[in-house]
């Protein structure tokens, strides 16, 4: 499935289902970055590889927001931004914000940006 450009490369990037440490999860990936595993079992960026835009769906985990959607990668890479839902600890509080594409990490969250409360109230809406 095509989600869009690379905003790097112009590539295109998909979503392939794959799993991490045991667990299913979408990989969001430009075709140009490519990854595999070299003679000493590390996984790293294929010779042929031009670009290193990769996203795991699983990204925000961390943050307590299980899966980053395709439909979020699809409006991130149309929109260059793109709000997200967080939580603290056990689910309590929740929080928005700003992510955006990150040549280094794929992704990257704005912590110092503050989503006003209109847009909070659109992005309910629209979800
Ligand atoms: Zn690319």
């Amino acid at each position: 499935m095509i989600l869009g450009k690379c905003p790097y490369c112009n590539g295109k990037v998909i979503a392939i289902k794959t799993t991490a440490h045991g667990k299913k999860v979408n990989l969001y990936t430009c075709e140009n970055a490519k990854k595999e595993y070299d003679e000493s079992e590390s996984f790293v960026f294929t010779a042929d590889s031009t670009c290193t835009f990769r996203v795991y769906s699983n990204v925000f985990l961390k943050w307590n927001k299980r899966s980053f959607s395709k439909y979020e990668m699809k409006k991130l890479l149309e929109e260059d931004q793109v709000i997200v839902r967080l939580h603290g600890r056990r689910g309590t509080s929740e929080y928005f914000k700003y992510v955006i594409t990150d040549k280094e990490y794929g992704i990257s969250i704005l912590w110092d940006e503050e989503v006003s409360k209109k847009e909070e109230e659109e992005f309910l809406i629209s979800s």
